[in-house]
């Protein structure tokens, strides 16, 4: 707060101080006051008679008896009175010593001359400005004791009726008057310190509740913090563990220095160590599948033109050389403002080169046969059916064979089902590196097999019948120590002639294979128009 004269203060507390200072000189003030009546008492004796000479001593014991009797009743129960009635009574007390001095001027001398008056008023002068330091505090106070003396002394001396001492008079006069407006200053100026030390009393008071209350705001603050940098560590440790117990990569991209940072499991992940990649991002693509290349930056550069977060399957370079399949995760976290340009790329990688496989395995599953690894019949019609589509829309040829294996149930019969099983897996490798790479071959049911035979004319697959019929024929098979030999029949039919329809085709195959069985097995024979 600033300091004005404005300011106000309490008029007790300055009543408080004012009494403080008062009493704090009298032991000493009265104590000089009651030596110098002692003094008189020598110092009259040749002048004047024996009562004059005790009486002004005595009064004097009086005046400065009862202000030190104020004094150390004070000092003993300040309570007793007021600081404002401390100072009326010490006012009045004074006063009463004032009138005590006054009272020197009219005391009979033997012989008097105006060297032993100049020597009292000097005295009782020099009494009142050694006042004025002590009584400084109370300007009323100074005035009941100044004024009974120069009362004493204007009245004393008019009675002597003695133009000598007129002149006396007015210097005295004028001296009292230098002396009061001295007092009136040191008294100002005592008032305007103890101003100034309770202003400042009270900005010290303010300042330190001020500080006090800056500190628990402080305190608050830091506690606040303290807590939110808890939160912030806590939620960065769950994070932490989020991202290590589902074994992920982690990577952070600064798009603008390409400073490139990973976490260890980035590393193992490519078998890598961090010595072995550039701390920007310059190696990255390197490492990555040519194959899967144009698609990880095609899904960069939308997820940072849409800022959307991205998902990408790629292959990346491990150490030992093969492919590890990743799942490549990221989004933009940071662009400047107005998102004009990218600042900050995050996410994460995933190893997924088992759950690759198993899907590869179970995609080979969706199409294969399981006992003879050919295709199945869901991949067959797949396959007929784009085969149908070309054919009609290049006007193409196509045909297909119904395969079917010659007495096999004989074979269960006499051998075993497991004896059976490998024959139709011999069988079935036998057929597929016989037929020419484009055509494709099918397990179709137990022993009956479907080859599909792109741009082939019937003539042209009468002959590959025939060529494969007679192979079979002279193919041996291992049968623990016996070997064996089988026979096919296979039913012909072509598109578009025989049928345009899958459905069609095949039953056109299997009329025809049905034929060739009734006219006496391992023969082919194409269907009829
Ligand atoms: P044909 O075709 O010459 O008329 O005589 P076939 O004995 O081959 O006739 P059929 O079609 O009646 O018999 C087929 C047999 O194939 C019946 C079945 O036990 C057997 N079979 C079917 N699927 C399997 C298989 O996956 N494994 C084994 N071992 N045998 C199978
Ligand atoms: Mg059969
Ligand atoms: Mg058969």
């Amino acid at each position: 707060m600033p300091i004005t004269s404005e300011y106000a203060i309490d008029a007790q507390k300055v009543e408080r101080k004012i009494s403080e200072q008062l009493y704090l000189h009298a032991p000493a003030a009265n104590i000089t006051v009651l030596c110098i009546a002692l003094l008189y008492y020598f110092f009259w004796q040749p002048y004047t008679g024996p009562l004059t000479q005790i009486a002004w001593p005595a009064l004097m014991f009086l005046a400065a008896g009862y202000r030190l009797l104020l004094w150390y009743r004070r000092k003993r129960n300040p309570a007793q009175h007021s600081a404002a009635g401390w100072i009326k009574h010490y006012t009045i007390a004074t006063g009463f010593t004032g009138l005590a001095w006054g009272s020197i001027f009219f005391i009979p001398y033997s012989n008097h001359d105006f060297v032993l008056y100049s020597g009292l008023v000097m005295i009782a002068f020099g009494v009142t400005a050694a006042s004025i330091s002590i009584l400084t505090a109370s300007l009323t106070a100074f005035f009941s004791y100044s004024f009974p003396i120069i009362s004493g002394f204007a009245i004393a001396t008019y009675q002597l009726n003695d133009s000598s001492y007129f002149l006396f008079i007015i210097v005295i006069t004028i001296y009292y008057l230098m002396l009061f407006t001295f007092a009136q200053n040191t008294n100002r100026q005592f008032l305007k310190s103890i101003r100034l030390e309770f202003q400042n009393q009270d900005l010290i008071l303010k300042l330190q509740a001020e500080i006090e209350q800056r500190e628990s705001l402080i305190r608050a603050r830091t506690e606040e913090l303290e807590k939110s940098n808890q939160a912030i560590i806590d939620t960065k440790n769950r994070l932490q563990n989020v991202i290590t117990g589902a074994e992920l990569g982690y990577w952070d991209w600064n798009y603008q220095t390409g400073v490139y940072e990973v976490n260890d499991r980035w590393l193992e992940m490519l078998g890598l160590s961090r010595d072995d990649i550039n701390n920007d991002n310059s190696d990255w693509s390197d490492r990555i599948h040519p194959d899967d290349r144009e698609n990880m930056m095609a899904a960069v550069e939308k997820s940072i033109k849409l800022q959307t977060p991205y998902i990408v399957d790629i292959r990346m370079r491990h150490k030992k050389g093969h492919w590890a399949w990743i799942q490549c995760s990221g989004s933009l976290i940071e662009s400047t403002p107005g998102a004009h340009a990218p600042l900050r790329l995050c996410g994460t990688y995933q190893d997924i080169s088992y759950r690759k496989t198993i899907e590869k395995e179970l995609e080979y599953q969706a199409k294969h046969d399981y006992l003879t690894n050919l295709f199945n019949r869901t991949e067959l019609e797949k396959r007929f059916q784009e085969e149908i589509i070309r054919a009609r829309r290049y006007q193409h040829k196509f045909c297909t064979f119904m395969i079917d294996i010659d007495h096999f149930k004989q074979i269960n019969d006499r051998y075993g089902h497991q004896s059976g099983d490998h024959v139709l897996k011999q069988f079935s490798a036998f057929l597929q590196d016989t037929i020419r790479t484009s055509d494709y071959v099918a397990r179709y049911g137990g022993e009956e097999f479907v080859v599909i035979l792109p741009e082939t004319a019937v003539n042209e697959a009468e002959e590959l019948a025939e060529r494969l019929r007679a192979k079979t024929s002279e193919l041996s098979i291992e049968l623990n120590k016996a070997s064996l030999s089988i026979t096919i029949s296979i039913g012909i039919a072509c598109y578009p002639q025989h049928g345009k329809l899958y459905d069609k085709l095949l039953e056109a195959s299997d009329s025809a294979m049905y034929k060739a069985k009734q006219m006496g097995r391992n023969r082919i024979h194409a269907a009829e128009l």
